[in-house]
């Protein structure tokens, strides 16, 4: 798959595609909507259209993310690590370089082959990013929001310790409501 030079290519980025694309294939919706969904993702993150998911697809993208899910529940980086290694030792080739015959910036790829199926090209590009992340962290690449109303999958980029919450808003919800049972209590 073809990701641009300016959007695509670096592993941050990379990383945050893997858990916008594993929210929507977690997600109990509709195949269509999925596919629509997950068609957005891959366009925000520079993936050139035509962007052509079929039943087949979203089937082993499912299957996918149901793999890459331990990753994210992991208790520590140990254990994410021991995860990650046992499905790049399941399902990585030979690191390789690519550049899309010239369409992207040069970055590695462990799938098979360019034109890799959608599901073969998300587990594996998944595994490489959330490795380097984990390398360059020395900690959880990635966590699921402890918020119990959400749970929505997240990548730990930024600065400073993991994050325990999705985003601003699942946090400050605990927050108050933590807040709340003190005061109940
Ligand atoms: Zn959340």
């Amino acid at each position: 798959m073809a990701i641009s030079p300016l959007l695509g290519t670096t592993v941050h980025d990379a990383a945050r595609r893997t858990a916008e694309m594993l929210a929507v294939l977690l997600e109990p919706i509709g195949e269509a909507t999925a596919v629509e969904r997950l068609i957005a993702v891959l366009r925000a993150h520079g993936e050139p259209d035509p962007i052509l998911i079929s039943a087949a697809d979203l089937t082993e993208l499912r299957q996918a993310a149901s793999d890459l899910r331990p990753v994210f529940a992991a208790a520590d980086a140990g254990e994410a690590a021991a995860r990650l290694n046992g499905l790049l030792a399941a399902h990585a080739g030979l690191p390789r370089l690519t550049d899309h015959h010239g369409t992207s910036g040069w970055h590695l790829h462990v799938d098979s082959r360019d034109d890799a199926p959608w599901g073969e090209w998300f587990l594996t590009s998944a595994c490489l990013a959330l490795s380097v992340l984990l390398a360059e962290r020395q900690a959880p690449p990635a966590g699921l929001c402890e918020s119990p109303s959400c749970g929505k999958p997240f990548v730990n980029v930024g600065r400073g310790s993991p994050r325990r919450y999705c985003s601003g808003r699942c946090a400050t919800r605990e927050r108050v409501a933590a807040h709340r049972d003190i005061h109940r209590a």
